[in-house]
This record gives C-alpha cells, sequence and structure tokens, in this order.
C-alpha cells in the first residue's frame, strides 16, 4: 500500500501517489476526508496522515525482521578489510537481486550499487562495506568477530556496528520503498562502498564523478544510534621533510642535526594545538605530531634528515590550504618543507585508486529540508524525536558533501564509540527501526519537496 497526500493552503488534496492503492487504505482515506472536515489545523492533519504510512511502514519492517537479522549475520561472516571487499560486495549485491532491485552493479573501484526507482527525487543511502581489522582475537571475550551469533536481542561482531547493520536496514528499507509504489517519486540508491577505512570518501567520489550516479541528497550508514547528524569535522594528513647534513659523532660540530631541527618544529606545533580554532558545533581543531622518521648513517652520525607525520583535525572555516600555511609560518621551520601526504591502493576489483589525504570539514545546515524530513521521518518511525548531532570521527560525507557539496547526514542504528572495539554490537529492535526510518525519509523528504 502506498500513498503520500500534499497539503496546500490547508486543504488535504488527495494528489496522492497511489503504487497500489487497496481497499484498505481507500477506506482510511474516506475517513481522512472526514477527519479533515473536522480538523482545520493543518499540521494535525499531516501528523495523522504521516503516523497511518508510518505505521505500515513499521509493520513491513517488522515482517522483515528474520531476514534482515539472517543477511546481516550473513555480510558479518564475511571478513571484509579494505580492498578486501569483493566476496561481501557479490553477497550483498545477492541479497539486492533477491528483493527486486531494479538494477544492481559493481563499479570500477568494487562498490556495489543497487537502484530502486526512477523518480525525481535523487537521494542515495551509502554504507561503506570495509571493516578495519579485529585487533588482539582474546579481548573479543570468547565471541568470534566473524561469527556473529545473536544473543539477547543483540547481535556481535566485526563491522557490526560499523557499518554493516546500516547496509542491511538499508537494503530492507528500499525493498518496503518498492512495496510502497513510491519509484516514480524518487530514485534510491543503496551503496555498500569499499576501501572507508583506509581513504574516507575516495571511492564514494569515483563513483559520483565517474559512474555517472549524482544523487541529490545523501544519507550516511555510519552510526547515529539512530539519530540524525549533520557533520563532522575535517582531516588533513602532512608531512613535514626536515633536512640536516650527516657528519662522524666524533665530529659534530661539523653537522647539521635534522633532530635537532625537528625537536624544534616540534615544540612549535605542540603551541600552534592550543591556539587553533573552536566552533561550537563541531569542536576545536587539533593537530598531533604522530610520528617520527629519522633517517642518520649510523648510530655514531648526525642525522641527515627527520620527516615529521601529522594528523590536522580541521573544524569551521579550516582548509587545507590554511593548514599548510600555519606550518610554513612556525618560527623553527627554516628551510623544511611541508606537503601533504598521498594515499595510495589497488583495490580488489585490481584497479589502483588514489587521492590526497585530504577529508574536508563539513556541516549541513540544521534548517535544510533533508535535515527536517529525516527528523520528521524517524520520529514518525519510532515515536520519539531524534537528536540532531555530529560526528567525532570522519565518514564518507568528505566526498559527499565536503567536496561536492551535496546535502548529507547520517542516519543508522549502532553506538559511535562502538566502532572499531572489540565490543561491537547492535540491538535488533534498532536494527528494525533503522529498516522503517530510512523506508520513510525519501518520501518524507519528497512530500516536503512538493511544497
Ligand atoms: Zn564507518
Amino acid at each position: 500500500m502506498v500513498f503520500g497526500v500534499f497539503l496546500t493552503n490547508g486543504s488535504l488534496e488527495t494528489m496522492v501517489f497511489w503504487g497500489r492503492a487497496n481497499r484498505c487504505f481507500a477506506g482510511r482515506a474516506r475517513w481522512l476526508s472526514e477527519y479533515k472536515r473536522e480538523m482545520d489545523d493543518e499540521s494535525m492533519v499531516m501528523c495523522e496522515v504521516n503516523q497511518m504510512n508510518a505505521d505500515k511502514v513499521r509493520e513491513l519492517a517488522k515482517r522483515d525482521e528474520a531476514a534482515v537479522v539472517q543477511f546481516l549475520r550473513d555480510i558479518v561472516a564475511i571478513p571484509s578489510f579494505s580492498t578486501q571487499e569483493e566476496n561481501v560486495v557479490k553477497r550483498i549485491a545477492k541479497e539486492m537481486e533477491t528483493v527486486g532491485f531494479d538494477e544492481v552493479r559493481i563499479d570500477a573501484v568494487g562498490n556495489v550499487i543497487g537502484r530502486m526507482g526512477n523518480g525525481p527525487v535523487k537521494i542515495m543511502f551509502d554504507n561503506h562495506i570495509d571493516t578495519v581489522g579485529v585487533g588482539d582475537p582474546a579481548s573479543w571475550k570468547g565471541r568470534d568477530p566473524f561469527d556473529p551469533k545473536l544473543e539477547n536481542g543483540k547481535i556481535w561482531g566485526r563491522g557490526v556496528v560499523d557499518e554493516k547493520a546500516a547496509m542491511a536496514s538499508t537494503v530492507y528499507a528500499a525493498k518496503i520503498i518498492k512495496e510502497l509504489g513510491l519509484g516514480d517519486q524518487c530514485t534510491v540508491w543503496v551503496v555498500g562502498s569499499a576501501i572507508e577505512e583506509d581513504c574516507d570518501g575516495l571511492t564514494q567520489l569515483h563513483l559520483i564523478q565517474n559512474e555517472g550516479i549524482r544523487p541529490d541528497y545523501v544519507v550516511l550508514g555510519e552510526p547515529t544510534d539512530l539519530n540524525v547528524y549533520r557533520g563532522h569535522r575535517g582531516r588533513v594528513e602532512m608531512i613535514i621533510t626536515i633536512k640536516g647534513r650527516s657528519a662522524h659523532a666524533a665530529h659534530c660540530e661539523k653537522g647539521v642535526s635534522a633532530l635537532y631541527k625537528a625537536a624544534r618544529i616540534l615544540l612549535d606545533i605542540e603551541k600552534l594545538n592550543d591556539r587553533l580554532a573552536h566552533d561550537d558545533f563541531l569542536g576545536k581543531g587539533t593537530i598531533t605530531a604522530s610520528f617520527m622518521d629519522v633517517k642518520t648513517a649510523s648510530l655514531n652520525s648526525v642525522p641527515n634528515a627527520a620527516i615529521i607525520y601529522l594528523d590536522r583535525r580541521l573544524t569551521v572555516g579550516e582548509t587545507k590550504e590554511s593548514a599548510l600555511e600555519e606550518i610554513r609560518a612556525l618560527p623553527s621551520m627554516g628551510d623544511a618543507e611541508v606537503e601533504i601526504l598521498q594515499y595510495e591502493a589497488t583495490a580488489w576489483t585490481g584497479k589502483k585508486v588514489e587521492q590526497d589525504k585530504y577529508f574536508p570539514t563539513w556541516v549541513l545546515d540544521e534548517q535544510h529540508v533533508l535535515v527536517q524530513a529525516a527528523v520528521e521521518a524517524i520520529e514518525a518511525a519510532r515515536g520519539t524525536k531524534p537528536k540532531v548531532s555530529r560526528w567525532v570521527f570522519s565518514t564518507n560525507g568528505v566526498a559527499t558533501m565536503g567536496r561536492l557539496g551535496i546535502p548529507t547526514i547520517g542516519f543508522a542504528p549502532g553506538l559511535e564509540e562502538l566502532a572499531h572495539t572489540t565490543d561491537e554490537y547492535i540491538n535488533v529492535a534498532d536494527l528494525v527501526d533503522a529498516v522503517a526510518g530510512a523506508a520513510l525519509i525519501p518520501q518524507t523528504l519528497a512530500r516536503r519537496l512538493a511544497k
């Protein structure tokens, strides 16, 4: 059953997208028009309409619970470290075909893309399906990270929060969208993206720039505990190369120690961290010297080179250019040089990929229609209003919104702080809510855009 109802100037118009109307809904529509005669309060009517739709979506999400759980457990059981996602990608493609996606394909860098519908509201659910490693196996408290058990309403395993639960739930959300006949309103892409843990945004950038897929809105599957997130700090990884002059340690006055020069630069970087910008929503910009490599002819020589590695977190208003300039302006830099690190890898498809390690800051306005539609949809799906917040970590939003300017939010089950831990679990109840919420977002967005 399907519907969406537009309200204009307080009048309830049944300009309704009927996909497959059924008798039951026809009855409810009559009830609604009677209801409207009694109620002139537009928001009240809208609320009732949405709630009827939400009830149906929730019913369908609950119906599919066992299938979503099984699909999630299947994809958690397939290890999929960055650049090694082939097997999980093929399993996801199979599920997409089984539930009736209109088109399923795998792109050159190893993303899997399912399309449902071909309507004018183009929305992409992006879920990266690579995971980090498992760390110390002993710290999984007897659980096998690739044998995801269902215990007391929870599923445990590597990647279950980050982000395979979102992958499973959005595939089934798209299935419901199709069942409701909403394909003429929305084009919904569900993407399982590769290599995010190694280089966030890289494969999304490829997908949108080279594969002919251009969404107008993006929903990321990074964990938000079913809240709506709308940004995070950016990041740039830099290296400073410091030159010295080698000499025998017995004649150290004849050399120039790259190590001593580096030490002065490190102290300047520590001070720089204290004066970086602060933003009330995203937090403070930071800089951390994370590693140093020293070149020396022997342990009895003056070091001739040093390389400092920097992790720079960028808040609102900070860019790679401003971050580079700050380093160049440090009093101790002298002839040292700073540059942005490059990422290079080979995707599981064999394609070589590369990108500079710059991940721009992004924030979507809280009043943006995508944020507001998601809040409304999730409230209708769950009965409680979601928080609007931001991540502490980075996501593929650095590409979709940070580099390409496509309005982006996050909505997914799971706790952000469980990502990359050996305690990764998801509540099955949250998984069902995630299906319902994701199924309601595109139609709520379509309705708001049509107003
Ligand atoms: Zn993630």
